[in-house]
């Protein structure tokens, strides 16, 4: 690149980081990912420390920070609030510790913490008194928010010393307070909070203190900015000052002697960081002693002693290439977005389901559009917004066929319902779909026999309903693609040990409408066999707790069709079992044990059973097995590791057992 086209691209990146900035700090409201600012900036640095005359003290990468608002006094700080540099992966970290250790020799201690995703504050106390409390602002000169940080009940208005001190730390929404706050929004049709960050910034910089108040907002302290006296040498005694004085501080911090023990650190953390009650946008690594850091020094934007490792992204931005649609089971049509494969958290991505129609015009997506893509409850991708100022004029409308795309049939939309549906019983896709939800885990469980195989047997003629597969030989197996004589075997073997299944895995791979895996296991607990359910009149079927009006006509219907009754006489024949085989439940009435009538739920690695194991023993025993912590629960079994469930549990004052008491109370 030569210096004139670096030059305009350096102004171009200034301008969007400016904007963006201007819209992430001042505004509370980003118009991008992360991700992409980071993206823009990253390649700002580059160009910059290639060509170093278009260095300029404006630019922002020599900032910290944005704007400051007029709305609030301002507070010169008493030493700069910095930023940190950044780093994105395990060289980012090495090149650090080679920093670092070519400047203060080998003997270094790191400090790893949490970097908590809200925003810098810092707070004042003279003689022990909280005075005021300021927000970084552009780290000279901040705003001061004091009225609206003394809402947050964790920061102390008083010391347990009569210190003077300037302490730093993030102030931010917990992750609970963020879905309250949303969910207060959509009741009353506002536009959504986009994270807890500009969450917690935008309530810190209210005029009116009972807003900031009503968004239980919270801190962690972990620095000092200045002090009348502070007993420690190190960063890590600096936090147990904090501590010491009745701050709070964040206890996940943790000494590394060695670069490769931060490492592992920050790995540990990528995976756990989802069960964490607030957000945590990666892992700050500051060098622990005091004489240290004063040796390394600061830059214009940040400390030289500390670094901040990103996580891998969990917002980027992409191209949607185009929209496939495919046929499920019952016939609806999905429409899925084909990206320009792109990596977010950790995984390349180049799918991801639109779920129908109508989210494609909410979203206004349009074929060739620049989307913002993340991992919802970090699996499965999906298109969060799309970045319409970005548009060329290229891109192109999305129209939804009217007809199927595998049988070409009309398609219909049953009225209040979204998705546009085929409804010929015979189309291809539907069977298909059929047949491999039928193989699948939770129906019958039929082990190698997935999509793949389904479709190349349907694709040859040689299955077309579920109890085809009874039929098969293994001559037809073998001619399959990239199919040996042992993955026959094995395939022939999966197939016989699905006939003795219990009648629920049957019901559900039947893919009867409305008849999910836990009332397949209500409905043959209750009638036992195939023979009894299907002779069940409606009335009986409304008796049981969890049968619904549209359940129970939907299992009418099913039995009254010719085709299920041969089907099912068919599968009878080829010695699939039609009886239940588990546990009988046992009503809370009728049980005299502990659990009847009570919610329990099981949290934490059990090790001497399997947490199915205990919920079937626990239901057996008239228990009911939830999967969250609520006032409602009575009893939470904790194993081993349990995290935020069991914490929620002391919180509420929920009786906690361990493993142990729980197999006594079995063996009774
Ligand atoms: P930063 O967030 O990368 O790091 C510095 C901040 O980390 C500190 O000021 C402090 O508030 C915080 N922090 C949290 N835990 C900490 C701990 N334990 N110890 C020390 N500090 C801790 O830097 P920044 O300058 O605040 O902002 C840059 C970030 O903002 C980037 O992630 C960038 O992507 C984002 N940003 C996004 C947009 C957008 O449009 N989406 C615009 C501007 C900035």
């Amino acid at each position: 690149m030569d210096l004139q086209t670096a030059e305009h691209r350096a102004a171009e990146l200034r301008n969007l980081l400016n904007q963006y900035g201007y819209e992430y700090y001042v505004l509370d409201k980003p118009s991008v990912p992360d991700s992409e600012y980071d993206r823009y900036m990253q390649e700002l640095l580059e160009l910059e420390a290639k060509f170093p005359q278009l260095n300029r003290a404006d630019s922002p990468t020599q900032r910290v920070g944005g704007n400051i608002l007029d709305l609030f006094e301002k507070v010169e700080h008493t030493a700069p609030m910095l930023s940190l540099g950044n780093a994105f992966n395990e060289q980012d970290l090495k090149d650090f510790d080679r920093r670092v250790r070519q400047a203060v020799g080998e003997e270094v201690t790191y400090v790893c913490e949490l970097k908590i995703d809200g925003l810098a504050v810092s707070l004042r106390y003279e003689e022990g008194l909280f005075i005021q409390g300021a927000t970084r602002g552009d780290g000279t000169i901040g705003e001061d928010i004091t009225a609206n940080l003394k809402t947050i009940k964790s920061i102390p208005l008083r010391l347990r010393e009569n210190v003077s001190i300037e302490v730093r730390g993030e102030a931010y929404m917990p992750k609970s307070s963020f879905h309250a706050l949303n969910k207060v929004k959509e009741e009353r049709g506002e536009d959504l909070a986009a994270n807890p960050r500009n969450a917690a910034a935008g309530s810190l910089r209210q005029l009116d203190p009972k807003i900031a108040a009503s968004r239980n907002l919270d801190v962690f302290l972990y620095g000092i900015g200045a002090a009348s006296k502070i007993e420690a040498t190190s960063h890590s005694e600096g936090l147990n000052f904090l501590d010491r004085l009745g701050f709070k501080t964040n206890k996940e911090r943790q000494k590394c002697g060695t670069i490769d023990e931060v490492i592992e650190y920050v790995n540990g953390w990528v995976d756990r960081r989802p069960h964490l009650p607030y957000e945590i946008d990666g892992i700050v690594i500051k060098v622990d002693s005091y004489k240290q850091q004063s040796e390394l020094g600061t830059t214009a934007k940040s400390p030289r002693w500390a670094i901040a490792f990103k996580f891998p992204a969990e917002e980027v931005v992409t191209t949607l290439l185009g929209i496939e649609l495919s046929v499920g089971r019952t016939g609806v049509i999905t429409p899925t977005a084909i990206l320009k494969p792109v990596k977010v958290a950790g995984s390349t991505v180049q799918r991801a389901s639109l779920h129908n129609e109508d989210l494609i015009r909410e979203k206004d997506i349009k074929l060739g559009d620049q989307v913002v893509i993340k991992k919802a409850g970090d699996i499965i991708p999906e298109v969060v917004n799309v970045l319409a100022d970005q548009r060329t004029g290229e891109e192109v409308d999305f129209v939804m066929p009217s007809h199927c795309p595998e049988c070409e049939n009309e398609l219909v939309r049953f009225e209040g319902e979204v998705a546009l549906r085929c409804i010929n019983p015979k189309c291809p896709a539907q069977i298909r779909e059929g047949l491999i939800h039928f193989v699948s885990r939770t129906a019958m469980n039929i082990d190698g026999m997935g999509e793949k195989v389904i479709s190349q047997l349907f694709a040859e003629n040689l299955i077309s309903d579920v109890a085809d597969i009874y039929k098969l030989t293994g001559d037809q197996l073998l001619a399959l693609e990239r199919m040996g004589e042992k993955s026959v075997s094995n395939l022939l073997k999966a197939i016989e040990a699905s006939k003795s299944n219990s009648l629920e895995k049957l019901l559900f791979g039947l893919g009867i409408r409305h008849v999910g895996a836990k009332a397949a296991k209500t409905l043959a607990q209750s009638f036992d066999t195939m023979d009894n359910l299907a002779s069940a009149t409606k009335e009986e079927l409304l008796a049981i707790n969890e049968i619904g009006e549209k359940m129970a006509d939907a299992i009418v219907t099913f039995f009254e069709q010719e085709e299920a009754v041969e089907l099912l006489e068919e599968l009878s024949s080829a010695g699939v079992n039609m009886e239940y085989k588990g546990a009988k439940p046992v009503s809370a009435e009728e049980s005299d044990s502990v659990f009847a009538g009570k919610t329990v739920v099981l949290t934490g690695k059990l090790e001497q059973l399997s947490r199915n194991e205990a919920k079937e023993k626990i239901e057996a025993l008239g228990g009911n097995v939830s999967g969250s912590v609520s006032k409602k629960t009575h009893l939470v079994i904790a194993g081993v590791e349990a995290g935020s469930k069991l914490k929620k549990a002391q919180e509420l004052g929920i009786e906690v057992w361990d493993e142990e008491k729980l197999l006594v109370e079995f063996n009774k």
